[in-house]
């Protein structure tokens, strides 16, 4: 087979490769996309739970500035009931301190209470960390993989490219201009090697004729699919290639 049929079938057999390659290149960007997925959905869930556990601790202060406003409010009537002067002011003051406690005293309940929400979330945070440090730790993992999978096909597409071009200066010229019409088309492979009357990429039958004229011209094209076709003679039945390597061995 001339040299210049060997190129090009080389460079076809390059670009089908690259394809397939380039192709599963461009599922990577959605892939690490997926992987981040469940560790977005754990930092929401945290991010809600240190919402609320903000929430609480706004409360519980608000109550304790509450509990000081009537603490201060008792101080201020103990000091008045120093120097009542008759016995409608003391019960007026009395009054004043009991209200104040009670006050206190239902303010604290609900302290407590809140107190016991913040534990029950801190729990829950706590938890959510330790699944985010997981999740992370899993994505991180899937991440090399993915890292590693797209470092093998970077490296086997600058591989055909420079096998292409170690060749593609053999290839006649009027050639390659219809091979590149093809692979712009995008039908790849786009130059084939055929032993039969058969097109080996659409799989579709050369008529008689034609296929004499391509075993004569040794290239062609296919009237299906327009791929050029070269022209390979059969390989030798098995058969033969093993009787001969038994007369070989005989020999010695
Ligand atoms: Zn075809």
């Amino acid at each position: 087979m001339p040299e210049s049929i060997d190129a090009i079938l080389h460079i076809s057999k390059q670009d089908r490769i690259l394809s397939t390659n380039k192709n599963r290149l461009k599922t990577i960007p959605e892939k690490k996309k997926l992987l981040r997925i469940p560790v977005r959905k754990v930092e929401l869930h945290l991010d809600k739970l240190k919402e609320k556990e903000e929430e609480i601790y706004g409360k519980i202060r608000e109550r304790e500035t509450l509990v000081n406003v009537e603490n201060e409010k008792i101080k201020r009537s103990d000091e008045k009931m120093l120097a009542v002067k008759n016995q409608k002011e003391y019960v007026a003051s009395q009054k004043e301190i009991d209200i104040a406690k009670k006050t206190i005293k239902k303010v604290e309940d609900q302290i407590l209470e809140l107190e016991g929400q913040k534990e029950e979330l801190s729990q829950k945070l706590s938890s959510a960390l330790e699944e985010y440090r997981q999740e992370k730790e899993a994505m991180t993992e899937k991440e090399q993989e993915v890292l590693k999978e797209e470092k093998v096909l970077l490296d086997i597409i600058e591989e055909c490219n420079k096998n292409k071009n170690e060749v593609i200066s053999k290839v006649d010229p009027e050639v390659f201009a219809e091979y590149e019409q093809l692979i712009t088309r995008k039908v790849i492979p786009a130059a084939v090697a055929i032993s039969s009357s058969n097109c080996m990429g659409c799989a579709m039958a050369i008529p008689a004729q034609l296929f004499n004229e391509i075993m004569r011209d040794s290239v062609g094209r296919c009237p299906h699919c327009s791929r050029l076709l070269f022209y390979k003679a059969p390989e030798k039945p098995a058969e033969d290639i093993k009787k001969k390597t038994k007369s070989k061995a005989k020999k010695k």
